[in-house]
């Protein structure tokens, strides 16, 4: 496969161009270009050869969106095409002051959370630190945004399909292809990363030169239950991950957000939430509460809006900080790998 040159920074796509007999200020608009959404045929700024030079050895996009749906919300889901047939799922969200996307970093997961419609297949593969970048860029065109001010994108999370620390390099790669001055340039301060906890790997991101924000999906304060729905609990455990926690804030001085997904019946008893507040209680972190996306391929429930506002009273009564996300996209499969997972079905072409 060609390789892709949304995927190298300024520097790298220096050198690709001087090795071409161009000269270095080409670089700069091709750069540009890129970060824009633009295909070589696009680049009108090139000659003809150039253009034509730079199609036969590389690939300027990673993907290309085939599907838009608009909830009644104003959330909007895309899915994407990457050049060798696979689809992926982006959610865009409108906010008072602006857009957020949330972006996958694999093709399926295979974490195999219980909930969850991502994992339902395994992982197919990683995506390239290019693809992650290409599913911002492409939205940000579709929205008619620029680069620097004129972005329309200001957020993002890595939510979608996918756990993104087990695509470590690549996820890395991203976050500083992102947010270099020159492209679409989105600060890492506006960066949100979710994990399911993978305890090393959280880490080693702390350890990096990039300061984003961290997430973890924990959705049980008890290590035994939390196995039940999330396969990956059996290998770290909660006091591991509030250790790898911990050290995140130590080394980054950023506070954590720990996501807490309501299934009825399951997670959403007082007990839960006396333990959940013994185990968080004092910790620089927040807690953020989320119905179940309801998926039909299996059984599980989402508590009710009653049942998710008593919890959040319990928590925040016993002194933590805590919020229950408004519902968002229900209407077009909103959660994590529901449409992708529609669209394997009814195009199921051996192709995925
Ligand atoms: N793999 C990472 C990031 C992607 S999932 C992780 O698990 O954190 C992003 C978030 O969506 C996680 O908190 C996950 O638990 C949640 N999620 C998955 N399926 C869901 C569903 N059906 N309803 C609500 N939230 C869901
Ligand atoms: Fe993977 Fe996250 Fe879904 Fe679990 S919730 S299967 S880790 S994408």
């Amino acid at each position: 496969m060609k390789e892709c040159l949304l995927g190298l920074n300024l520097e790298k796509l220096k050198s690709v161009i001087s090795d071409l007999g161009e000269k270095s200020f080409r670089a700069g608009q091709i750069y540009k270009a890129l970060h824009l959404g633009l295909d070589f045929s696009e680049m009108t700024e090139l000659s003809k050869t150039l253009r034509e030079k730079l199609s036969e050895q590389y690939t300027a996009q990673p993907v290309t969106i085939i599907k838009n749906l608009k909830s009644v919300d104003g959330t909007q889901k895309f899915l994407f095409k990457l050049c060798d047939g696979n689809v992926i799922e982006g959610v865009l969200m409108k906010y008072k002051y602006g857009y957020t996307i949330c972006v996958s970093t694999q093709v399926g997961c295979r974490m195999g959370c219980a909930f969850c419609a991502s994992g339902l297949h395994g992982l197919v593969r990683n995506l390239t630190s290019a693809e992650i970048l290409g599913e911002v860029i492409a939205v940000n065109r579709y929205l008619g945004g620029g680069l620097g001010d004129k972005r329309q994108i200001i957020n993002i999370v890595l939510m979608g399909s996918g756990e993104p620390l087990d695509n470590y390099d690549n996820t890395v790669e991203f976050l500083r292809l992102v947010s270099e001055t020159g492209g679409i340039n989105i600060s890492q301060r506006n960066i949100s990363l979710s994990t399911s906890g993978i305890v090393p790997k959280m880490y080693k991101l702390a350890d990096e030169d990039v300061s984003i924000n961290l997430t973890v999906s924990l959705h049980s304060p008890f290590d035994e239950e939390r196995e039940q729905i999330m396969p990956v609990a059996k290998t770290y455990k909660i006091d591991e991950i509030l250790g790898a926690c911990a050290n995140y804030f130590k080394k980054t001085g950023r506070r954590y957000i720990f996501e807490y997904v309501l299934i009825r019946g399951n997670n959403d008893s007082i007990r839960h939430a006396n333990a959940l507040i013994s185990k968080l209680k004092g910790r620089p972190c927040h807690v953020n509460l989320i119905r179940l996306n309801e998926v039909k391929e299996n059984e599980l429930k989402s508590a009710t809006d009653k049942e998710a506002y008593r919890f959040l009273g319990l928590l925040e009564k016993g002194g933590l900080s805590a919020t229950l996300r408004r519902r968002m996209g229900e209407d077009i499969d909103g959660a994590c790998g529901q449409l992708r997972q529609r669209y394997i079905e009814e195009n199921s072409t051996g192709e995925i």
